[in-house]
């Protein structure tokens, strides 16, 4: 048995499925600076607009039917090869599970846009449910329990992050030997901290990223190629 490894994912390793993130060069919000309204609670709740325009941008935008690239493929391989601990994601789009990730060491900062919550009662229900309903007409489906507000199981701008998941994904940090960080400019919180945490309990940091990020210096290896190919040699070198 090897190092025990964890691996923490952001937004820079789905791009090279399609799936642009939001601050980057072609990012969503250079695009439509109105889009950080349909991802920010305060506005989804108190404007039935801002919600049917949420509920537009899952259906037609290109999460929903993205494939998992190379570097989501050489995860799993490091799962596999019983080497992965912890596989935390910054990302909402299941691309880690779709590519065969096991769910039981993903850990969702943000929560998934597969799933659909009621903010009145808490029902659970998912998104291709609430599609069907928009499908048959509806422009901003309501809980059929309650009347209550339907929202993705995604964490917003504006709501608390999942404290379970964090002190789950906080541990990982805290054991593992080796930390990677992948495509997560490592600028917001909770990735800032736990990328910091793992260092400072003695893991070897690894950082590959495009752009420099404020814990190059901490980190122990930098690498700035292209995800889709750094991703599984590094997986390779590890499992070797
Ligand atoms: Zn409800």
């Amino acid at each position: 048995m090897g190092e025990v490894i964890t691996v923490m994912t952001g937004a820079g390793i789905s791009t090279e499925s399609g799936i642009p993130d939001y601050r980057g060069p072609q990012g969503l919000w250079r695009q439509d600076p109105d889009h950080e309204k349909l991802v920010t609670i305060g506005y989804y709740l108190a404007d039935p607009e801002i919600r049917r325009r949420s509920w537009e941008y899952r259906r037609a935008g290109p999460a929903r039917t993205a494939e998992p690239n190379a570097a989501h493929r050489a995860l799993v391989e490091l799962e596999r090869a019983g080497r992965l601990d912890r596989l935390i994601t910054q990302n909402v789009d299941g691309l880690h599970q779709k590519a065969g990730s096991d769910p039981a060491r993903v850990l969702e900062l943000h929560g998934n846009m597969f799933g659909v919550v009621c903010v009145g009662c808490g029902a659970r229900s998912t998104l291709d449910e609430a599609l069907a309903r928009i499908d048959a007409g509806e422009k901003d489906p309501a809980c059929e329990r309650c009347g209550g507000i339907l929202k993705t199981t995604t964490v917003m701008f504006g709501e608390n992050l999942p404290e379970d998941v964090i002190a789950e994904a906080a541990e990982a940090a805290e054991r593992a030997e080796v930390f990677v960080t992948i495509g997560t400019s490592l600028q917001v919180m909770p990735a800032a901290s736990l990328a910091a945490l793992a260092a400072r309990s003695g893991a070897r940091l690894i950082i590959v990223n495009a752009e420099p990020t404020p814990y190059d210096d901490l980190a122990d290896e930098v690498v700035r190629d292209p995800i889709g190919e750094a991703v599984p040699r590094l997986v390779r070198r590890l499992i070797a």
